[in-house]
């Protein structure tokens, strides 16, 4: 985000290309922006492909099991690269390396540096083999971290915190990451201020809980208190936040939301519906609250998009539970739903409860929300046709002429659907980063439709 400064003296360090892998989610994404930033102060260049980098770091992720696959296949690629030229060199960095060092370093001994995720602000030290000037502590970046953004240019992530102080039985973050720590609100104005000074029109507060903002601060209401804060920065148009928890959608935030910049926008996980399994997973509402939030959204701020995310496969669910669990999904009518099988994680409460799912049964329960979940998605996409919606432009469609791609308020980025739109004769480009569009079709995830002159 910051300007590079010169180059750190040294025609070596110069020259040095750097190839940076993110893997994981937004937060991570995050962290990689600041390594980034960090490097080009320090004079380092960057390069898309790993093939023709100098320095190649890989970011992982160690949530659950197929993150970890996907980061165990990205450092074998990129040690097949190391095989073919010594000279590179090659960095593991992030969660799954936060998680089980000792591990990675025993399959991956050619591996040249390893860094957890309380370093990143020492990436130059670690990638040229010097030792790091302070103690390993939970690193959270501030408006006066270098941060290269690599989203598209109309919007950018903002992570307000790290850690987290809830106990979910059967996610390991807390134990990765450690307790929440709060940002500053002011070192956020600070940096939502350079970033709608840099043309970023909408920004997407990011955390491992967004909505226990301030708590670790003595804050009551620190969200609502932020999102009021951010709503004054001029130039930004949206404000959304993601990763929410559901007994801290209060009154007070709901209010704030009703302001014209904030997104009408919830992601709120509920994980389950039955009681017996929430209490066993460590989370609050059941689904007769959670349909009582749901409906208390709806009905205090018309036309709001809720997400949320949810787990099947959890020890316990039988046919009746995943029953339960398909009879909410169908009484909230999401308009967006990931759904994850659950897989048990060491450090984690539920890994001691027996597995009563079998890992085939688990999938099929998850397509079957899948399918479940893209009828009422369609329904919602093709209630919106016809009519002219605010657009956030995110850029050409690849490999066509004349596409372009934007998304709407009740679309956030990278996990929902997207808007794709033409241009009406004449013009090569939209006239401005918020355009609108007409909608003139829809499928179960993307809405299609015209630029409107
Ligand atoms: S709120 Fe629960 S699921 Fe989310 S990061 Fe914290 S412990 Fe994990």
């Amino acid at each position: 985000m910051t300007r590079p400064t010169r180059g750190a003296p040294g025609v070596r360090r110069a020259k040095k290309k750097v190839a940076l892998v993110s893997l994981g989610c937004a937060k991570n994404l995050v962290d990689s922006e600041v390594m980034l930033g960090v490097l080009k102060k320090a004079g380092y260049g960057f390069v898309p492909r790993p093939e023709e980098a100098d320095i190649i770091i890989i970011n992982t992720c160690g949530f659950i099991g197929p993150a970890r696959d996907e980061a165990e296949e990205a450092i074998v690629s990129v040690l097949g690269l190391k095989r073919a030229d010594p000279g590179k060199t090659v960095v593991a960095a992030g969660c799954y390396v936060e998680r089980d060092s000792a591990g990675l370093r025993a399959k991956f001994p050619e591996v040249d540096a390893w860094t957890g995720v309380r370093s990143f602000d020492e990436i130059a030290a670690i990638v040229e083999g010097r030792p790091k000037s302070g103690a390993d502590r939970t690193f959270l970046y501030s408006d006066a971290s270098p941060r290269l953004v690599s989203t598209p240019g109309t919007w950018a992530y903002v992570k307000i915190s790290e850690g987290c102080s809830h106990r979910c039985g059967f996610c390991a973050i807390p134990s990765i990451k450690g307790p929440y720590i709060s940002r500053s609100a002011a070192s956020i104005f600070r940096e939502a201020r350079t970033l709608a000074g840099l043309g970023v029109k909408e920004i997407d507060l990011i955390s491992h809980d967004t909505t226990w903002f301030g708590r670790d601060r003595g804050l009551r209401e620190g969200l609502a208190g932020l999102l009021e804060r951010l709503a004054q920065v001029p130039g930004l148009e949206w404000i959304r936040f993601l990763y929410g928890y559901p007994e801290e959608i209060t009154g007070p935030l709901l209010d704030v939301m009703a302001g014209p910049k904030i997104c009408r926008y919830f992601d709120i996980p509920f994980q389950h519906a039955d009681p017996v399994l929430l209490r066993a997973m460590k989370r609050g509402l059941d689904a007769p609250r959670a349909i009582r939030l749901v409906d208390r959204i709806r009905s205090r701020l018309p036309g709001a998009a809720i997400r949320t995310s949810l787990i099947v496969g959890f020890p316990g669910e039988g046919k009746k539970e995943f029953a339960a669990l398909k009879r909410f999904i169908q009484e909230a009518r999401f308009d967006h739903l990931g759904v994850f099988a659950y897989s048990p994680e060491k450090d984690t409460a539920a890994c001691a409860l027996p597995e009563t799912v079998s890992g085939e049964e688990k999938e099929d329960r998850r397509r079957e929300i899948m399918i479940l979940q893209a009828e009422i998605s369609l329904a919602h996409n093709r209630s919106r046709v016809g009519q002219a919606i605010d657009v956030i432009i995110e850029g050409p469609e690849p490999g066509t002429l004349g596409f372009w791609t934007g998304r709407g308020r009740f679309q956030a980025p990278e996990v929902d659907g997207v808007v794709h739109f033409t241009l009406p004769p004449g013009l090569m480009e939209p006239p401005s980063p918020l355009v609108t569009v007409r909608i003139e079709s829809a499928d179960a995830y993307d809405l299609a439709g015209r630029l409107v002159p």
